[in-house]
Formats: C-alpha cells, structure tokens, sequence
C-alpha cells in the first residue's frame, strides 16, 4: 500500500470515528465512548496529516509542526483540567474563535501562494484559478466572522461585557448590506484578485461577525453558542478545501452541520426564529426595558423550607446556573433521596437552556446519580406544577420567569418557561435579588406563594439536610404531607 492509499484509508477511519463520536455524544449513557472514539478519531488524522506531510518537506519543518502540535496540547490539557463547568461555554467560545482565525490564517496563505508562485508551483490548475480565488474569500469570510463572534460571545459569556443585545440604528439593513457586499467583493476578486480587496472582505468580515453576536441578547445566547460552533464547521471545512484536505472537509461538515441542527432545536425549545438568530437576531425590535416595581418578597428559613418540605405530599426541584455554581447536585441528590424514603414523590424539571451549556443540569445530576426516571423535561413537567406542593427553585432564574409568559414586552417573552408559579409553594434558592443571565426582573420572587431562601444554593441545602435529620430524631407523623405556608 503506498503511503497515500495508506493516508486515505487512515482519513476514512478517523471521518467514521467522528460520526461514531456525534452519535455517542447524544446520550448520556453512550457519551464516554463518544469521546474515546473522538479523541482517537484526531489522533489518527493528525498522525497521518504529519506522515504525508513529512515526505514533502524538510524535516526541520516536521519538527515545528511536532513541537506546536505539542505546545497545543499542553495548553489544552492545562485548561481542560482547570476549567470550571461553568465556564465551559467561554472555553467553547475561545476554541471557536481558533478555529476562526485558522481558517483566515488559511486563506491568506494561501492567497499569497499563489501571488508568490503563480499556479505553476502550486497545485492548482490555471483554469480553475477564479474557483481557487472564490474558495480563499469564502473561508476568509467565514472564518473571520467565526472569529470575532466567538470573541463577543466570550466576552458575553464571562461578564466582561453585558449580554444585553446592541441595538444600533439599522442593524437589520447593516448585516444584510455586508453580505450584500460581501457577494459584489467575491465576484470582483475572482475576476480581479487583488490586495485591497482581501483586506476589504477581511475588515468587513471581521466587523460582520462582531456585530452580529453583539445584536443578539442574554437570553438567546444558548443558540448563538452553538451556531458559532457551526460556524467553526463550516470554516474548517473551506480551509480543508484550501488545504486540499479531505478529513477537513468532512470533518468541517460534519461540525457544521451538527452545530446548526443543535441551534435549530435550541430555537424551537426557546420559541425563537432560527433565521432571525443566525441573522443577528434580525427583525428583533428592542426590548422595552422597563423595571416596574414589584412589590415585596418574603422570605424563608432553611428550618421552615425543611417543614414545609417534610410535610409534602410532592416536591418538584428545577435547578438551574446557580446549582452548577454553588456545586450544590450533591446535596441536592441527597435531599431527593431522603424525601422519596418519607414517601414524598420528588422529580426534576430542567430547562432546555438551564445553566450554561445544553444538558448541564442533566450532566450535574447524573454526577450526583439522581435517577434518570425522576429527571423531566420542560414540556414532560410543565402542567404537573399546579398539582404540585412544593417547587425548589435551585438557582435558576430566567428559566422560571413568568414574566416570559405574562409580558409581551419582556426581552424573554415567548420563552416557554418552567410554570413553577402554579405550585402550592415555591421557594427560590438564590443570594440575592439579582437578576439573571438574560438581566430581566422576576416576578416570580414577590408572588403571593413564593420565598426567597437567601444564601448559597449548597449551604443552604445542607442547612435543611440538617433540619430534616433534626426532624426525623423527633418523628414527622407520615401521611400529613400538605404543605402549609410559612408566612402564616
Ligand atoms: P440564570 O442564569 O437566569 O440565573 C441563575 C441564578 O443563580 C442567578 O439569579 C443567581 O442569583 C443564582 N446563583 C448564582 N450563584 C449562586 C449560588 N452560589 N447559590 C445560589 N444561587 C446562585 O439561570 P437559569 O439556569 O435559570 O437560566 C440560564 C440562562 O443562561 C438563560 O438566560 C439562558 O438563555 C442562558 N444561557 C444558557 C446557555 C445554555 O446553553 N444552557 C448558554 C448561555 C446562556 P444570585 O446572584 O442572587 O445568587
């Protein structure tokens, strides 16, 4: 077998590992071997991405490659090993943006290859010159976009800049008129390449990608997230035509693809226009913004949440960012456990977007073994709320706003949300009256059958662990489990 039959096959094995990969990762059970079949599935392709490449070139060159592949993965171990769980979708942002850059790195090289050489020492042919010129403007468009959206989509996901959504005056004529551009640049270059123009597409690019993330608000960042993955996909894939690459051509689809199906179903679960989100959220008017006042909130024991608690005849936990933050699944899980042997009926209501990265909830409670069959989905839970005592509300916020539900002028309106308010009780878990991710006010912490149990989500659970166990010493009369309100 010569060497290239030897690198196609080795690319066949690595693009049907990756499919193994997706597939694994689409449930929980099946999400290790995903990984494993990932991991092996790079391994391969970059072995034989460096073999094919060593016959070409000086081994010097084959040296840098092993030394930056190396560096790479130090630094890559080095933060996966670092980062919190809630800081997953920053770290995700930042690999995009990598990705991004890569593939206008790409472009340009390969841009000045072929004004260096001309076709003759490359290996494209004279007559499919203005092919090769399209290929490098689209990865350099896409990528660059990539990039400085994962950069705003970082910048958002860590607090460095507000999530709420940048309204300039059109916006909507903006992104479509930089397109617009974008297409009379590709035409011209391919009949007409020239410096100024790669610099044109590369500044427009660049500013299309930061507008269109900084356009989209708090609370749809979930899709943006994820169509930035997408975007990454495809950019990789317009770098693997460059490269003449066929494992990332494949590869780029296959992320492109995924990504946008994954943004296509985050859209449906929060209600949105998948069009209008990928456009930047075109045609999203601005949010009204008003703060009305609320009211009063009352306030909540964890020796009274304990009460309330023994005294249950069903508990519903929706747990949401404030959970992963406080690391309070644990807790939490034992708090489940000792409610069903009282003979309480506890489950899980998770948001489609709870936390910060889709399934995060699901992945905290499988950690702390909460059984699948108690974990439901929004619409599995939703109208089981109002037959139910006591909802814990366990940092989360936007994900339980009935504001989303109630107010058409909401920034979240139209956001299916956990109905927790239709419960008997419900007492919400938090620090402080602090708004969200989304940065709207809750109605939900000043309605009539609501208290706000301050302090963090884990100390407070512990707390009422206690309480519980304090409770079980003196005997709780079992079968008296209506809940009763603490505010008399
Ligand atoms: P939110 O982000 O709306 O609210 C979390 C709440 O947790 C805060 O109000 C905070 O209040 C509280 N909190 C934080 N730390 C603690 C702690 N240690 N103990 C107790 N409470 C704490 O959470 P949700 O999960 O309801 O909503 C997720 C939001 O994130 C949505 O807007 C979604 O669109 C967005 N998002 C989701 C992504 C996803 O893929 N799932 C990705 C990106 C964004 P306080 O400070 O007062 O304690």
């Amino acid at each position: 077998m010569t060497s290239m039959t030897a690198s196609h096959a080795a690319d066949l094995v690595a693009a049907l590992l990756f499919i193994l990969s997706l597939a694994g990762l689409s449930q929980h059970r099946t999400s290790r071997a995903g990984v494993v079949h990932g991991i092996a599935g790079m391994a391969l392709a970059l072995a034989a991405t460096v073999v094919v490449a060593a016959q070409s070139i000086t081994a010097g060159a084959v040296a840098l490659i092993v030394l930056a592949m190396a560096l790479g993965a130090a630094l890559g171990l080095w933060r996966a090993r670092r980062v919190e769980m809630t800081q997953m979708p920053e770290l995700i942002a930042v690999l995009h943006s990598f990705v991004g850059l890569a593939a206008v790195l790409v472009g340009w090289n390969s841009y000045l290859e072929v004004e260096a050489h001309g076709t003759a020492q490359t290996r494209i042919g004279a007559d499919l010159l203005g092919i090769h010129h399209a290929e490098v403007f689209i990865g350099i468009f896409i990528g660059a976009v990539t990039f400085t959206g994962s950069i705003v989509a970082f910048l958002k996901l860590s607090a460095r800049i507000a999530s709420r959504p940048l309204m300039l005056p059109g916006k909507n004529a903006l992104n479509v008129g930089a397109l617009g551009v974008f297409v009379a640049l590709t035409v011209w270059f391919t009949i007409s390449p020239g410096l100024p123009l790669m610099i044109a597409v590369t500044v427009l690019a660049l500013a299309l990608g930061w507008h269109l993330v900084a356009s989209i608000g708090g609370g749809d960042m979930p899709v943006v997230v994820s169509m930035l993955n997408s975007y990454s996909g495809w950019a990789a894939a317009a770098a693997g035509f460059l490269l003449d690459n066929n494992l990332l051509i494949v590869t780029g689809a296959l992320v492109g693809s995924s990504g946008a199906y994954l943004s296509y179903i985050m859209c449906k679960a929060m209600n949105r226009s998948f069009l209008s989100v990928i456009a930047g959220g075109f045609g999203i008017e601005a949010p009204s913004g008003r703060d009305e006042e609320q009211g009063e909130h009352h306030e909540v024991r964890a020796e009274e949440a304990a009460e309330m608690l023994a005294r249950a005849r069903s508990v519903i936990i929706t747990p949401g960012y404030g959970m992963a933050v406080a690391q309070a699944q644990h807790p939490v899980a034992e708090l489940t456990r000792r409610l069903r042997e009282r003979g309480v009926e506890v489950r899980f209501g998770v948001h489609p977007v709870a936390g910060r990265l889709p399934g995060h909830m699901n992945v905290l409670l499988a950690e702390a073994k909460v059984p699948y069959d108690i974990v439901l989905e929004l619409d599995e839970i939703n109208d089981d709320f109002a037959d139910t005592s006591v909802v814990l509300v366990i940092g989360a916020n936007d994900t339980v706003n009935p504001a989303a539900a109630e107010d058409p002028a909401s920034p979240i309106a139209g956001m299916p949300v956990l109905r927790v308010w239709e419960a008997e009780h419900v007492i919400v878990f938090k620090r402080s009256m602090a708004s969200g991710y989304a940065g709207v006010q809750n109605p939900l912490f000043f309605r009539e059958n609501s208290s706000m149990l301050f302090g963090d989500a884990k100390q407070s659970v512990e707390e009422i662990l206690h309480a519980l166990g304090t409770n079980d010493d003196h005997g709780p009369a079992p079968g008296t489990r209506r809940a009763t309100s603490v505010r008399g």
